[in-house]
């Protein structure tokens, strides 16, 4: 096999393994936690939050309606007792029953506006919940086949250096240095020649060009410097 060819099959290994390793980057990159599924846990978090403090809300307010009941009772008792003659007192234990009353109808509005919201938030709650639950289902399969792709890519990677290994071990090192130095410049160091045309520039080479790539030597194009491979 004739160095060019040789160069050739390594640009084609070369080629396979950087859109395989930029693959895997791209792989590795979507892998691990998912903005979507982060936020909407924490929506689901507050709105947890939310239902917890309408609960305490509601529980405070029946214990301040009880307070009130209690001290309605008393107060009614006090009234009905027959042992206030007063007539200034009682107008004033009257008008105190009435206020009571009229904060224990408001409160008691307060309540069902409460068990309202807490009946709401607790719907909510729950279809977040359902919903987050499906989002991490599906990211964690997505993950599971990121993984999965992943792996492959490891593989084919693997596989491709050692091939690449193998080449360049036949391969004269000072033509690797000249490769490696082409690759860096030109992104590809060896051009096909396909009708008597550099395929890395094209630019026609010259008969004494084409007579040495037939040849099988190593012939650098000169107008673009790559190595020129006749297939
Ligand atoms: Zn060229």
């Amino acid at each position: 096999m004739s160095v060019a060819k040789q160069l050739y099959q390594l640009q084609e290994l070369d080629l396979e393994l950087e859109s395989n390793e930029q693959a895997l980057k791209q792989t590795a990159s979507q892998l691990g936690e998912s903005e979507a599924v982060v936020a909407a846990r924490n929506k689901l978090a507050s709105e947890r939050q939310r239902l917890d403090e309408l609960v305490r809300q509601q529980r405070a307010t029946e214990l301040e309606i009880d307070d009130l009941i209690i001290k309605l009772r008393t107060a009614e008792a006090e009234l009905y007792s027959g042992k206030i003659h007063n007539p200034k007192e009682l107008t004033n234990l009257q008008h105190d029953i009435e206020n009571q009353k009229e904060k224990r109808g408001q409160l008691e509005d307060k309540v069902l506006e409460i068990m309202d919201q807490v009946e709401q938030a607790t719907e909510s709650v729950t279809n977040m919940n359902s919903g987050l639950k499906v989002m991490e289902s599906e990211w964690q399969s997505q993950q599971k086949q990121l993984y999965a792709h992943l792996e492959q890519l490891k593989t084919v990677i693997s596989n491709f250096k050692e091939k690449r290994q193998s080449l360049i071990t036949e391969i004269d090192s000072q033509v690797i240095e000249i490769y490696d130095e082409l690759k860096k410049q030109k992104r590809t160091a060896v051009a096909k020649v396909e009708q008597g045309i550099c395929r890395g520039c094209r630019i026609s080479l010259s008969v004494s060009e084409l007579q040495q790539t037939r040849s099988g030597s190593l012939v650098r194009c000169s107008s673009c410097g790559r190595i020129l491979f006749l297939a």
